[in-house]
């Protein structure tokens, strides 16, 4: 296999999980006794342009089915954080009734109702029907397509290009980054910005977070890399942040190469600290495996013994890096019989792999376990806020990346 954005020879292992089943193709009791499709799940490393990737199996279209079921409005953390870079960005680029603001990937429209009461025009894509139906129930308008290069362009001919184009958590998902790249190149405007956030790969190393890795996730970046893709296209990241959301992640801002905004110092500080922490050298990556195994190891080890002591465990979030987790560590219901999630969609549906039941997080509080494993750690403040009763009444918590904690 080749790299995805360099075309050179992948020949670095990164991370080897086995074989798992789509993340987020939750199953309904009919598909209990129907067979399971498992894909490979294997992560290498170019050692040209240090892009962390995903080995090819299967078609993205079989992957985000028309009932994929993850709604972005679910979390609260998160609907704050899409209110707060709009007031910010708005502000920052001076946006108003004249400017277009375009987000790829705008699910629920959890991010551009925000632009919507500000009277600011904005078009979502997303081709997932079921968060976009939600999203023009809104009043956003939305655009059910994957994007790339032909939609960029499409959206250029038909004068939608942007001043604003956004995306979050999308460009680690998908398949062909360049063809995306390329179309955010043609659907923005001359003097436009383009900002994208999405999970630093030299946090997922630090912090042992192997379960971010899933079939949907093709790509795994550094700014470092993120940055070569973007040249590559005619694009420039001309500033960076870093975020705390889902474990560590990046705001890249990009412009046109030839923008008159100078690159910022956070761009040069950032990639300084990437080579110093070896993230050009593949010993770094090498390293991984035997940690992503040992985090399993301790989380499996907790629940054996938990239920040795005759102990009663439930899991909260039914989330995809909680499948990652348990289908690596190969738990089933016997281990953990149930997990709760405030997502109704997911609700009464089963965990694909495992076939943990989820059900409404009520049950959690009617059953008290003695412990609540919170699989999506990087809301586990928000989820223990929500369970305070529980702990009141001696439940603990526990959260298995980056280490085995017990709260
Ligand atoms: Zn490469």
């Amino acid at each position: 296999m080749n790299c995805r954005h360099c075309g050179s020879a992948l020949r670095c292992d990164f991370l080897d999980l086995g074989f798992a089943p789509p993340s987020n193709a939750y199953l309904t009791a009919e598909d209990l006794s129907k067979p399971e499709l498992y894909f490979p799940l294997r992560l290498k490393v170019c050692e040209e342009c240090w892009l962390v990737q995903t080995e090819d199996y299967a078609s993205a279209e079989s992957l985000f089915s028309a009932d994929y079921a993850y709604f972005s409005s679910a979390s609260k953390g998160w609907l704050a954080h899409a209110a707060r870079y709009v007031e910010t960005i708005t502000r920052r680029l001076g946006l108003d009734r004249k400017s277009m603001v375009v987000e790829i990937a705008s699910n629920d429209g959890y991010l551009l109702k925000n632009f919507v009461a500000a009277g600011i025009p904005c078009l979502g894509i997303e081709p997932t029907a079921s968060t976009a139906e939600a999203a023009e129930a809104l009043g956003i308008p939305v655009r059910r397509e994957f994007f790339g290069e032909a939609l960029g362009k499409a959206l250029a001919e038909e004068g939608k290009s942007a001043d604003l184009i956004l995306g979050n958590n999308v460009y680690a998902h998908v398949p062909d980054i360049n063809d995306f790249t390329r179309g955010m190149k043609a659907a923005l405007k001359p003097g436009g910005t383009i900002t994208l956030e999405f999970p630093h790969v030299m946090r997922l190393i630090e912090e042992n977070q192997f379960d971010t890795v899933y079939h949907e996730h093709f790509s795994y970046l550094s700014l470092y890399t993120a940055r070569k893709i973007f040249g590559s296209a005619g694009l420039r990241v001309f500033d960076v942040e870093e975020l705390p959301t889902h474990g560590g992640s990046l705001r890249v801002y990009g412009c046109h190469a030839d923008d008159p905004r100078e690159t910022t110092d956070a761009v040069t500080t950032l990639l300084a600290e990437e080579e110093r922490r070896g993230l050009r050298t593949s010993a770094l990556y090498a390293q991984f495996q035997a940690r992503a195994e040992q985090v399993k190891n301790d989380a499996l080890a907790f629940l054996l013994e938990a239920k040795r002591e005759g102990k009663t465990v439930a899991a909260y979030g039914a989330a995809a890096k909680g499948n990652t987790l348990l289908n690596f560590a190969g738990v089933k219901p016997d281990l953990l019989p149930f997990v709760c999630d405030a997502a109704a969609a997911k609700q009464n549906k089963f965990m694909p792999g495992s076939h943990i039941p989820i059900l409404h997080p009520d049950t959690i509080v009617e059953r008290r376990p003695d412990y609540v494993m919170i699989l999506p750690w990087n809301i586990a403040a928000e989820v223990r806020q929500q369970l305070a009763s529980l702990a009141e009444q001696g439940t603990r918590f526990v959260t298995a990346v980056p280490r085995l904690q017990i709260a």
